[in-house]
């Protein structure tokens, strides 16, 4: 039995030997796309809390944050060790000072043996680099650029603020630092067909970057996209049209990659639509059975052989 694609769980415990679990960070940070600098609206497909957890505006410390975390995850997976994961909106948008402080912060806790800090790609320069480049000669250092298409008429028409080009120069500017590079990917953005996404993949592949987290478009409450909903102009996928994406983009993407998501996970509160999404589990299931119907696995089309990596 051989896994068909490279799950970020078998990685971890690769590198450290028993389960690895991400905390998920509120540091009360925004995002040049909210605040004004890039634009006040925001991503179509994002409501006020940028994907966070409001944990900060809850009164709790980082250090509070991960060891509720840690509890909880202890309890859930047996998990022993953590990654400390900043999410919401975009984490290396502040003052350097600023971020060393968060950062050093969440790794001062015990049993934390790294970070992971999701951006914007238009958010990092040299300063923000250096600075996670030197905590990654000691820890485990993953960088998130949110690309999400790598057409750039669909991003001008999710209000993404920034271009495909911009993505390419983050990466460029943060490969050789020791630092892992992972971007995010939307299936089902508006008015994208199944070659659009399938270029998306291709673009991936050769972009030289070390992992993906690949989300389904869902319309949450309080969204721009939530009135185009509304109103008939965007259509959500169905679950057989977005696990054949799945598949369509695990095939076009390198073996080494590790596949830090497959799915997103709406907020049962604020989630409009689609219904289905919130059924997580079962949608891995469907994942994992259309890779096995169409013979298939992450790499194929590559000409990557299925049984590098067992289950
Ligand atoms: S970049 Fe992220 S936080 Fe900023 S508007 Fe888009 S989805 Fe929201």
């Amino acid at each position: 039995m051989y896994k068909r694609y490279n799950d970020l769980n078998t990685y971890f415990r690769s590198l450290f030997g028993c389960r690895v679990q991400k905390i998920t960070i509120d540091a009360g940070l925004s995002c040049p796309n909210r605040d004004g600098t890039v634009s006040t609206d925001g991503c179509i497909y994002c409501n006020a809390r940028g994907s966070g957890t409001g944990a900060l505006s809850r009164g709790l410390s980082i250090t509070e944050q991960l060891v509720q975390g840690k509890q909880a995850l202890f309890r859930r997976y047996k998990a022993r060790k953590f990654m400390a994961y900043f999410q919401s909106f975009s984490n290396t948008y502040a003052p350097i000072d600023t971020l060393k402080r968060l950062y050093d912060e969440a790794l001062s806790v015990e049993d934390v043996v790294g970070l992971s800090i999701g951006t914007r790609p238009d958010c990092v320069d040299e300063p923000v680099l250096d600075l996670l480049q030197d905590y990654a000669q000691k820890y485990l250092v993953w960088i998130e650029y949110g690309l999400q298409s790598a057409r750039d008429a669909t991003l001008v028409s999710i209000n993404r603020g920034h271009d495909v080009q911009c993505f390419r120069d983050a990466v460029q500017a943060t490969l050789n630092r020791k630092i892992k590079i992972c971007a995010h990917v939307i299936l089902g953005l508006p008015d994208e067909c199944r070659s659009d996404m399938r270029h998306t993949a291709q673009t991936i592949a050769a972009s030289g970057i070390d992992g993906l987290k690949l989300h389904l478009l869902y319309v949450i409450k309080g969204t721009r996209l939530e009135t185009l909903y509304r109103q008939g102009r965007y259509r959500c996928l169905e679950q057989q049209e977005y696990v054949d994406l799945v598949c369509d983009f695990l095939e076009r993407i390198p073996g080494h990659m590790i596949i830090q998501r497959l799915t997103g996970d709406p907020h049962p509160a604020e989630l409009v639509a689609p219904q289905w999404s919130l059924n997580k589990s079962e949608t891995l299931a469907q994942i994992h059975a259309m890779l096995v119907k169409r013979d298939s696995w992450q790499g194929k089309l590559l000409g990557e052989k299925l049984g590098c990596r067992e289950a």
